[in-house]
């Protein structure tokens, strides 16, 4: 249950944090009742919009990270008391993370040409005014991550957020709208609606003023934007593989998986969410990760189990909502062991439900297979054509190899936990929005562009 008491509280805090401390004032910026009236906000906003240098842009998004940082542990509680999903102390990593590694306005490259023929080039062009759909798994999360990828490539942006983390993602639409502000932009560039529903979802998607669409969830809404006509970035849902082989250090494999697959509770689409190994390490491996904080359930506590982590609808085992993204001990509570693991691991085969259901719930189930071929063969079936992402603990060059060419994903991280595919502990850059199905990848403000391309003929090629 939602205690809309204490949600008001937090909610007046980081109002008050931002220096908001009339009553009048305390409205969320940029979150309308209708949806009608955010688009015709975003249509003014994006109109001053177009007139405000790169330079300009890149203050704004720099401001936003800073607002960001400062109330990092203030969004990461109110989206864990709202969803009732996640862990806080992984939520503030989370905002640390977006705040500092999403890009900016330098993800914004050029391109020309020069010849005997003048001078050719292409830019990157705003869409306009991008509808963006997001989860409730990661919603202050992506709300910020896109508003910055987004903004710093010239666009407006309106937000459908998910019904039930709407007072999260709108907290969040506020702080980058106040951001915004106080770096001198324009009022409005961020919107959403106070409360999002299939209806506003829909206004959203069929209005001419919106130009591009964005969904970040499961494969309803993906579908939903692929068939909408317009161009669209899908990111959709995972199920990731991690195979263990017998070369892996398999003392850091162990701590590696328990830290990726325990973390925010095993809502991030890119965790680790069943794992594969060979027979001759399965010991030391699940050793190492009881070592690191893992709880090993057996026998008959595993069927209990299911029953607590799924439901059947239809005849079919699918997950239990109430359950995702819940603390381990909650879990173990209902079968009746007290303990407070960070994550709950159990042996199990390929074809057990907690294989094949993306559970985000932070239970791992373990399959012992013979040998790589087995385990590669097994992890492309696991991940079933998602194309998201993949890991492998292995020094053996043709395994890694040949398990990133078999599984394709668009996320594939070696010897590491999963979120070093987000640049957390590894290289490269940070997003909540991995668009596998329509293939942008990890997006940033590349990602919102159109290409535009401008040509002189027989003109300033000067050698
Ligand atoms: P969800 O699919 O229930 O909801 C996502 C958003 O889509 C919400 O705003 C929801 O209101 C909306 N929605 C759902 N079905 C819709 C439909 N038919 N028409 C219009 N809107 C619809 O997902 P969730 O539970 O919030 O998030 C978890 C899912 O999202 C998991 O499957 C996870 O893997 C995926 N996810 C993917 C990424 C990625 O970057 N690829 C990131 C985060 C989450």
């Amino acid at each position: 249950m939602v205690d809309e008491k204490y949600i008001s509280q937090i909610v007046e805090n980081i109002l008050s944090e931002m220096g908001v401390q009339n009553k009048k004032e305390k409205k969320l910026l940029g979150v309308f009742d209708e949806m009608g009236d955010a688009i015709k906000a975003a249509e003014v906003a994006y109109k001053q919009f177009r007139s405000y240098t790169v330079a300009q842009r890149e203050k704004m998004i720099e401001k936003i990270r800073k607002y960001t940082l400062d109330n990092a542990q203030m969004l990461a509680e109110l989206g864990v008391k709202e969803t009732g999903m996640g862990r806080v102390s992984d939520k503030i990593i989370k905002h640390q993370l977006v705040a500092e590694k999403t890009p900016g306005t330098e993800d914004l490259d050029a391109k020309v040409w020069t010849g005997d023929r003048g001078l050719t080039l292409v830019e990157m062009a705003p869409y306009g005014i991008i509808g963006s759909i997001t989860p409730s798994t990661n919603p202050s999360e992506t709300v910020i991550c896109n508003s910055m990828g987004m903004i710093a490539a010239g666009n407006a942006v309106v937000f459908n957020p998910h019904p039930g983390a709407k007072l999260t993602s709108n907290t969040a639409v506020d702080l980058v709208n106040r951001a915004i502000l106080e770096a001198g932009g324009p009022e409005n560039l961020v919107v959403s609606v106070a409360n999002p529903t299939m209806k506003t979802s829909d206004e959203m998607v069929k209005s001419k003023s919106v130009r591009m669409l964005v969904a970040t969830g499961g494969p309803g809404v993906v579908k939903m934007l692929l068939s909408s006509g317009k161009k669209a970035i899908g990111a959709g849902e995972g199920n990731p593989p991690v195979i263990v082989d017998e070369t892996a250090d398999i003392k850091k494999a162990g701590a590696d998986i328990v830290a990726g697959a325990s973390f925010d509770n095993n809502l991030p689409c890119i965790a680790e969410k069943e794992c594969f190994v060979v027979s001759s390490v399965a010991d030391k491996l699940i050793a190492s990760m009881l070592e690191n904080g893992a709880y090993l359930v057996k026998g008959s506590d595993i069927d209990k189990l299911i029953k607590v982590a799924l439901v059947e609808k239809d005849g079919k085992l699918v997950i239990n909502k109430k359950m995702v993204g819940k603390d381990a001990s909650k879990f173990l509570k209902e079968i009746g062991i007290e303990a407070d693991p960070r994550l709950i691991i159990c042996e199990t085969d390929f074809n057990h439900p907690f294989v094949q259901t993306e559970l985000m719930m932070p239970i791992l189930p373990i399959v012992r297979v013979n040998d790589i071929d087995q385990a590669i063969e097994y992890g492309v079936k696991a991940e079933a054509g998602r194309r998201h992402s993949a890991h492998i603990h292995s020094k053996n060059v043709d395994n890694l190899t040949r398990f990133a060419r078999e599984v394709e994903t668009t996320i594939f991280v070696k010897n590491a936990p999963s979120y070093a595919g987000i640049g957390a502990g590894g290289e490269g850059y940070t997003t909540f929005t991995i668009a596998g199905p329509t293939g942008e990848g990890l997006t940033a403000a590349h990602s919102f562009t159109r290409a535009r391309r401008c040509v002189m003929v027989d003109g300033f090629h000067i050698v």
